[in-house]
């Protein structure tokens, strides 16, 4: 604690006051907004909870629990509680729209309250929140929590363009996509294939501001050679031959991934999968919800974004050997037409690789 000494120049302060106690609220709600808003994970606005009756007052303050950023709600699944349920909805009602998301997303996806989900990812939308537009917008494409019929795909679009005006590097890709294929908007390729490259060359920005600490102290320790980054490819590498570090998922699409696999059992009980692109998180809200890849028909996508990204990144090497190993199957045996026959009834759900 500060030196309750008493500082010769000062006559205001008695012998006995602490420095902490005579600072005024204002001030320290705006160096805790600060540093909320720099938070790199819950446990910095926890600790200064538990710290001091006055901080714990403090921190909760509204104007400091509006600022608070993506990681202060980075909470993992194995922690997640009543409490930090509360924690979250109180940032929600100070009017953190990172803090609607996270909640949105985590009722929609894994609470399966998807009315207050929607509503609360609506909210941050509402307030130009780009993954919240995003994030309904694959709800609008996918039907999702409603039926294969609930499916909007010109809402769908049209909450896509406005988070890539936004700059969200995803709805960017899935927007050219769509351009490409004239799904839910009028088919444009030459506009489609200008957006997949803006939305790669965003892309490469990004990674290259986000890691060139990185590459810098790697290169340092490699004596003047070229960074070995090839265990963590981001989709970058097929289109411009360069190898980056993959992006960094947002911390909820991690919880989302986390809450699935733990309810592996039930959810494959009831036909339900997890996106197969691992930054995703994203798992149906019915069987069947997401597209298969068409080929080898072992994975399953949310959006046409995820699919091009997975694609690029593992998927490319993984289905050819799929397909290499079916052919040879086909040719021996018929013992795999069983999968293709489930795939054909379900032909509405596949789309191609992209
Ligand atoms: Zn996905
Ligand atoms: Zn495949």
């Amino acid at each position: 604690m500060i030196s309750s000494k008493r500082p010769r120049t000062c006559r205001n302060f008695t012998v006995d006051s602490d420095l902490f106690d005579v600072l005024p609220d204002d001030l320290l709600i705006h160096l805790l907004s600060r540093l909320a808003a720099s938070a790199s994970s819950p446990s910095d606005l926890l600790n200064l909870l538990l710290t001091c009756k006055r901080l714990n007052r403090l921190v909760l303050n509204p104007m400091v629990l509006c600022k608070a950023g993506p990681k202060a709600f980075a909470v993992r699944m194995r922690n997640w509680s009543d409490s930090a349920h509360r924690f979250l909805k109180r940032c929600v009602d100070a009017g953190n729209s990172e803090a609607s998301y996270t909640l949105g997303m985590i009722r929609f996806y894994c609470l399966r309250n998807r009315g207050s989900g929607a509503s609360l990812m609506a909210k941050a939308a509402i307030k130009s929140h780009a993954p919240a537009l995003y994030s309904l917008a694959v709800i609008q494409f996918n039907g999702s929590g409603g039926s294969k019929s609930d499916k909007d795909l010109q809402a769908g679009v049209a909450l896509c363009a406005r988070a890539a005006f936004l700059g969200h590097v995803d709805a960017l890709r899935e927007l050219g996509h769509c351009l490409q294929d004239g799904y839910g908007v009028r088919q444009n390729s030459d506009e489609g294939r200008r957006l997949l490259v803006q939305a790669n060359a965003r892309e490469l920005a990004t990674v290259l501001l986000s890691s060139s600490s990185t590459w810098q102290q790697q290169r340092h320790n490699q004596s003047g050679n070229l960074p070995d980054l090839t265990a963590t490819r981001c989709s970058l590498l097929s289109d411009f031959g360069c190898n980056v570090p993959a992006p960094e998922p947002h911390p909820v699409n991690l919880f989302l991934r986390e809450w699935f696999e733990s309810e592996g059992e039930v959810a494959a009980r009831v036909g339900l999968r997890l996106c197969s692109h691992s930054g995703c998180g994203r798992g149906e809200t019915r069987p069947h919800e997401f597209r298969r890849c068409s080929v080898c028909g072992t994975v399953n996508y949310c959006s046409r974004g995820c699919q091009a990204q997975d694609w690029k990144v593992r998927h490319k090497e993984e289905c050819t050997t799929v397909q290499r190993w079916r052919d040879e199957d086909a040719n021996n045996a018929g013992e795999m037409f069983g999968i293709v026959e489930e795939e054909v009834e379900d032909a509405n759900n596949i789309v191609g690789i992209v």
